[in-house]
């Protein structure tokens, strides 16, 4: 990966309580010396800011801020979102699975802020297309909807999740099973969908403006639409028993589904590689999200541009090399509530007694 963050020069102070970043001030730094390291890059320029004094380097910019082993992210990307499982990466590049987990995360934090950085921020021009995309957490026991919203265009506009109760058919000592694990660990919250899909549909129309949204029968939209105030939204139903086709006006996402299924090895069915907690699930969503909008071409056998370069959000699709090229800060982006919750791992696992969060770095 090139470290392009070890040659330009820094672009702002890390502190994000600098005078230089809360004033508009003309940004004062010096050069103070170099660090050896034993891995690459083997040299690395520290400065200091003339305002606050706070120390940093040009590691600090870089994706690989704190990390040993800098050329891990790229080859994990690349495999994230060609199927592969994290012990099957392990045993390939010879690092632990604990190292991978935390760079994936790392990834996955990154990926979120990516497209936030890029996605348009006025209503889009295009139809919309809702879903959920039922997959599982812990075990089967803990079933939840990764909601879409995607476009005529396929660029996924945006992502959510709605923790949901194990349904469908059950023998006797399933249904026992699950009444055991609600009483020690309580119960989805029923309106978990509506919820997630009211913040989902406000965070990518804005108020005041009004969009298109196409759907399948779920209960939950209307309600969820209906709460909506300020937006103009026309809602079009379709039934999820027509035939899956291209003029089927939900192929955007039924399309977006098999990607899902056929990218990530935690989708698969009857895997073993299945997300241990809904967090780790949205993080590798946000990379396949990424890799979708701004890398994929938006048909394979035509070899055309991804989404985002039909939207005119970029010139040319992106190389995963280009996406880490540069270190993103959280204050440098305005996030929604549910995608700082995310960036910030507090998407907790009901089953989970303990659920690790994000630590941020200072320069958050
Ligand atoms: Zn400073």
């Amino acid at each position: 990966m090139p470290n392009s963050a070890a040659t330009r020069p820094p672009p702002f102070c890390p502190n994000p309580q600098c005078v230089s970043r809360t004033r508009s001030i003309l940004w004062r730094y010096k050069k103070k010396g170099f660090f050896d390291r034993s891995y690459r890059p083997y040299r690395v320029q520290r400065y200091v800011c003339l305002h606050c004094h706070r120390n940093f380097s040009s590691q600090t910019f870089s994706t690989t801020y704190w990390l040993r082993y800098t050329d891990l992210l790229e080859t994990l990307f690349h495999r994230l979102v060609g199927g592969s499982c994290l012990r099957q990466i392990s045993r390939e590049l010879g690092v632990t699975h604990r190292t991978l987990q935390l760079q994936a995360e790392r990834l996955g934090r990154h990926c979120l802020l990516f497209h936030e950085q890029l996605r348009p921020r006025t209503a889009p021009d295009e139809p919309l297309v809702l879903d959920g995309f039922r997959t599982f957490e812990h075990s089967q026991y803990w079933p939840f909807d990764l909601n879409l919203l995607i476009g005529t265009s396929h660029f996924v506009y945006g992502i959510g999740e709605a923790e949901l109760r194990r349904s469908g058919t059950m023998r006797p000592a399933q249904r026992q099973k699950r009444a055991l694990l609600e009483s020690r660990h309580g119960r989805p919250y029923p309106q978990a969908t509506r919820r997630s899909v009211e913040e989902l549909v406000a965070r990518i129309v804005p108020e005041g403006s009004s969009a298109t949204i196409r759907s399948d029968e779920h209960q939950a939209y209307p309600l969820a639409f209906r709460r909506l105030r300020g937006r103009r939204l026309h809602h079009e139903q379709t039934s999820s028993r027509k035939s899956r086709t291209t003029r089927n006006p939900l192929f955007p996402v039924n399309l977006a589904d098999l990607l899902l299924r056929h990218s990530s090895a935690n989708h698969k069915r009857e895997t073993i590689a299945f997300s241990k907690r809904r967090q780790g699930a949205m993080y590798r969503a946000a990379i396949w999200l990424v890799w979708r909008n701004y890398v994929k071409s938006r048909s394979e056998n035509k070899r055309n541009s991804p989404p985002a370069v039909v939207l005119g959000l970029i010139r040319k699709k992106l190389s995963i090399a280009k996406i880490l090229e540069h270190r993103l800060f959280p204050s440098q982006i305005k996030l929604g509530s549910w995608v700082k919750r995310c960036y910030d791992g507090r998407i907790r696992t009901r089953r989970l007694d303990k659920n690790r969060s994000h630590q941020p770095a200072f320069a958050e």
